[in-house]
This record gives C-alpha cells, sequence and structure tokens, in this order.
C-alpha cells in the first residue's frame, strides 16, 4: 500500500533549511495497522502530509497504492486523497461554518454521493462516537474532544481503504481513547489500512506494529 523510501523533506525558512524528514523509509502492506510514534517536533505531522499526497517530498521515491505519486498528476492525486485516504489531522480541520454532520458529510459529497445518503452515513458515524446528541453543533459549540470524534467520524464514514490518523487520541479521555482505538480495531478487522500517529506510547503500543521517528529518522526500535 505505501511504499517510501529515502524520503527527505526539507523547508526553507528564514534563517535557512530545516531538514525535518531525514532518509525516511517505509513499507505499509494492506492490512497492517502500525503506529508512528515520536515526541513533539520530530516530524510526525510531515510525514503524514507526505504519506498523505497533501505534500510532496523535497526527494526520495514514494508509491502508494501502485501510482508513483512523484511522477504523478495533481487530479490523480486529489482522487486518491479524495477516494482512498481517510485522514484525522492533528488540529480536526473541520469547517467552522459547518454543523457537525454536514463536516462528516464532506468527504462523500465530494465523491458524488447523493446528499441523503451521505446524511444518513454521517448520522451513524457520529452515533459509533457518541455524537448523536451534537448533530447540528458547530465545531465552535463543541469541546475539543467532541471535535475530535467528528473529525474521527468523517475520516472513516467513507469506509477509505488507507486510515492516516495524526494525534487522533491527543484530545480524548481515556476511556473516549479506548473507544476510538476500538473502532480503528473494527476497521483493521474488515481489512482496512491503518496508520496512527501519535506521541503516547500506550497508544502506540496497543497496537500491531510500531516504529519510532526522532528527530526526522524513523527507527524499528
Ligand atoms: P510533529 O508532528 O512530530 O510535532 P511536525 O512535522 O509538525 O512535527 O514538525 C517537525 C518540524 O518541522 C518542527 O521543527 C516544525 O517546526 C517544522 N515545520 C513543520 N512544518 C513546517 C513548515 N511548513 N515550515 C517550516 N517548518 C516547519
Ligand atoms: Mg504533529
Amino acid at each position: 500500500m505505501i511504499d517510501a523510501r529515502n524520503i527527505i523533506k526539507e523547508y526553507t525558512t528564514g534563517s535557512g533549511t530545516l531538514r525535518v524528514l531525514d532518509d525516511v523509509s517505509l513499507t505499509v502492506r494492506q492490512n497492517d495497522f502500525l503506529a508512528i510514534l515520536g515526541p513533539s517536533g520530530s516530524g510526525k505531522s510531515t510525514l503524514m502530509n507526505v504519506l498523505g499526497c497533501l505534500d510532496l517530498p523535497t526527494s526520495g521515491e514514494y508509491h502508494l497504492d501502485g501510482i508513483d505519486v512523484l511522477r504523478a498528476k495533481e487530479e490523480q492525486l486529489a482522487d486518491m486523497r479524495n477516494r482512498k485516504i481517510g485522514f484525522v489531522f492533528q488540529k480536526f480541520n473541520l469547517l467552522p461554518r459547518l454543523t457537525a454532520v454536514q463536516n462528516v458529510m464532506l468527504p462523500l459529497l465530494y465523491r458524488g454521493v447523493d446528499e441523503g445518503e451521505a446524511y444518513e452515513k454521517a448520522k451513524e458515524k457520529l452515533a459509533l462516537l457518541g455524537l448523536e446528541n451534537r448533530m447540528t453543533h458547530r465545531p465552535n459549540e463543541l469541546s475539543g474532544g467532541q471535535q475530535q470524534r467528528v473529525a474521527i467520524a468523517r475520516a472513516i464514514v467513507g469506509d477509505p481503504p488507507l486510515l492516516l490518523a495524526d494525534e487522533p487520541t491527543g484530545n480524548l479521555d481515556s476511556k473516549s481513547s479506548v473507544d476510538a482505538l476500538n473502532i480503528f480495531h473494527e476497521l483493521h478487522g474488515q481489512g482496512n489500512t491503518i496508520v496512527v500517529i501519535t506521541h503516547d506510547r500506550d497508544v502506540a503500543e496497543s497496537l500491531q506494529q510500531v516504529v519510532y521517528i526522532r528527530d526526522g529518522k524513523l527507527y524499528e526500535n
């Protein structure tokens, strides 16, 4: 599913060039359930953006589901993001003017699912995350943990073959974290491939495989 080789990602800032991913190679097979564990600032969110084709590496090779990402056309990448990948963003990226249910419907509407069906599916996922009473709330009317659960519902609503989740339990209390991880386990059981990025050792070590990231480098242990 994911075959990344020798990925380097550099940002150019006022004070020079910052190498954030330093020769990262990663293979994720279909139906793997992988945690990437590392401290704040180690490059986790940058790695998720590269793996999710939201950002291109500075150099390296990246094949995702058979597509050569560095040479693909933008439409191909957009299609990949819309149909194949569910994203849980660390900062949620919910649209502030839309209600919870409208936010969750978005990935389905992008794919051309009709509104009635999208609404029913979104409602179902919000209920799964314990938010049946928050459907018409806007993000600023929700707690951080509730916003995070809306973001998880949005990521899984289209049953994406690949789920990329950046600190998906970072704002959840321990019970909600367990609930969210159980939902991921259920998806994994249905054949989905899941990558959870986290700084929480307990979360990482409850998953099938763990790789570690420190200062932009990946380690097996
Ligand atoms: P993590 O998610 O592990 O906390 P990030 O990937 O967000 O780490 O950031 C890794 C490093 O890259 C940090 O030092 C951060 O300041 C820097 N960084 C992230 N995004 C940018 C950017 N767009 N421009 C410049 N530096 C960035
Ligand atoms: Mg981060």
